[in-house]
């Protein structure tokens, strides 16, 4: 199946201007979600028009495009890439068969058996689709019956077994759904009268909206000409993806009302708390680890320094699936300065280690720079368990921490010492309880059922 994992989404009603000038922004601001394809797709109310190009938020959209894009309301999308590659087919926004209706979606449906059944049942093919595809067919079934669309929303969402937040935009309103454990983020803000729904508050602050609240888990915001409606269509349980504070989210977003930056900082100063090693410098692996090597180096006072530059102009290399290709973006992505690491011992921090593979190459980097001893330090504990709600790591055999225990790890990537944050600092940098998180990438358990993959996992090796 293919998979529509981390993506961005932003979407507008009514804040008095072109609603997909605002969402270009947004988008931008969201980059980092999602960099395999973006859309957007807007309504003047008579009509719904949609552009969606493979690429970056950078090179999608020229102004003879936005002249297209008309009206006061949009939605659009940042696609993240697949393990099953590219394709502009499955690019979003998608609109709906019946041309009613456009819908983004952000995270992941690992169980779609009462899915596919149900579209069977009412004649509709499979024909390719995917997770999010299947999700509009089955609203399309609804609405072709005659519901409204927030009745074909309530009636369709028992059949959307994983991780959802959803931005449906009709001829008339803008509908924002999260899914009952609220796996991924979704915020709602207000400009000039009107309202905005995005994965991140930081693109919030792009356009200058201002803050309202989270979308809660299980709930449907309906916004149209009336105002903002709010249905509890079931009751919800707050299971945020944890993943989001350790990579994902943008450090300038707040999630859950924490702010990623000081969470950051947090595992960083729990990284020296837990492992005071002696050392020269400290050096984040830019960017996501930033933060934390700040809290690290302000906890333990060993200075902080930039011994690794990163190229602006290269993007996250998890992107691409070929392990081959992500050796050469590394190569391409990042330089050890030897001017900072020459003869010293080294602190190295990066945010998770997944496959192995970058801090392997992370590693050999500071030595040949000259670094005299290399240590290693994840702000988050061993990733040993697949993740179907997106992470975009399903496959079990190609996280390292599952089949290598520590030594072994520490020998693969060549440093000199070899340190995790534990899962209770993990926990406790949040500075909330741990039964607000999904914590299946470490820990194995599954707040949403994953059906037939249970049977692709395997217990780790320690
Ligand atoms: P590796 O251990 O080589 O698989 O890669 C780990 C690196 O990828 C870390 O530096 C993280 O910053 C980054 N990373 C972790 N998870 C993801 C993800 N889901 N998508 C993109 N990059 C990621």
């Amino acid at each position: 199946m293919e998979i529509s994992e981390k993506c961005g989404i932003f979407g507008v009603f009514g804040s008095g201007f072109e609603a997909a000038r605002l969402v270009h922004p947004g988008l931008w601001a969201l980059q980092h979600r999602g960099q395999e394809s973006s859309g957007i797709a807007s309504t003047d109310g008579k009509t719904i028009m949609v552009h969606k190009r493979m690429g970056l938020v950078a090179s999608v959209y020229k102004e003879a495009d936005f002249e297209k894009l008309l009206g006061e309301s949009a939605i659009g999308h940042n696609r993240y890439a697949t393990s099953k590659g590219s394709n502009i087919r499955h690019a979003q926004p998608i609109v709906a068969g019946s041309g009613l209706f456009a819908l983004a979606h952000n995270g992941n449906l690992p169980e779609t058996t009462k899915l596919e059944a149900f579209l069977k049942q009412n004649g509709v093919t499979k024909n390719g689709k995917n997770d999010s595809e299947m999700i509009v067919a089955a609203l399309d079934v609804y609405m072709g019956q005659g519901k409204s669309m927030s009745d074909a929303i309530k009636s369709a969402y028992p059949l959307f077994t994983g991780a959802f937040c959803l931005l449906i935009m009709t001829k008339d309103a803008l509908i924002a759904v999260r899914d009952a454990k609220g796996i991924r983020p979704l915020s709602l803000g207000k400009l000039n009268g009107g309202y905005i729904v995005a994965s991140e508050t930081c693109a919030l602050a792009t356009v200058h909206a201002a803050f309202i609240r989270d979308v809660a888990p299980g709930e449907m915001i309906v916004i149209d000409k009336k105002g903002l409606h709010q249905e509890q269509i079931v009751a919800g349980e707050q299971r945020l993806d944890i993943f989001e504070f350790v990579y994902f989210a943008r450090p300038d977003s707040d999630l859950l009302g924490q702010s990623v930056y000081e969470v950051r900082k947090r595992l960083g100063k729990y990284l020296w708390e837990e492992n005071p090693v002696e050392a020269d410098v400290v050096v984040p692996v830019p960017d996501s680890a930033f933060p934390a090597a700040i809290g690290f180096s302000q906890a333990s006072g060993i200075p902080l320094e930039e011994g690794l530059v990163k190229n602006r102009y290269i993007h996250r290399t998890f992107i691409r699936p070929e392990q081959h290709l992500r050796q050469k973006d590394l190569e391409v992505k990042l330089n050890a300065l030897p001017v900072v690491v020459a003869g010293k011992r080294v602190v190295v921090i990066d945010d998770s280690i997944v496959r192995g593979t970058t801090s392997g190459k992370i590693v050999q980097m500071l030595r040949d720079a000259g670094a005299k001893k290399v240590y290693l330090m994840s702000t988050s504990p061993p990733v040993k368990f697949p993740d179907f709600y997106g992470i975009d790591t399903p496959d079990q055999r190609k996280l390292i921490a599952a089949w290598k225990n520590l030594k072994e790890i520490q020998e693969f990537t060549g440093a000199d010492g070899l340190y995790y944050l534990s899962y209770r600092n993990l926990i406790k940098a949040m500075n909330l309880p741990e039964s607000m998180f999904s914590t299946s990438c470490f820990t194995g358990i599954y707040p949403i059922d994953i059906g037939k993959r249970k049977k692709e996992i395997n217990a780790p090796k320690w």
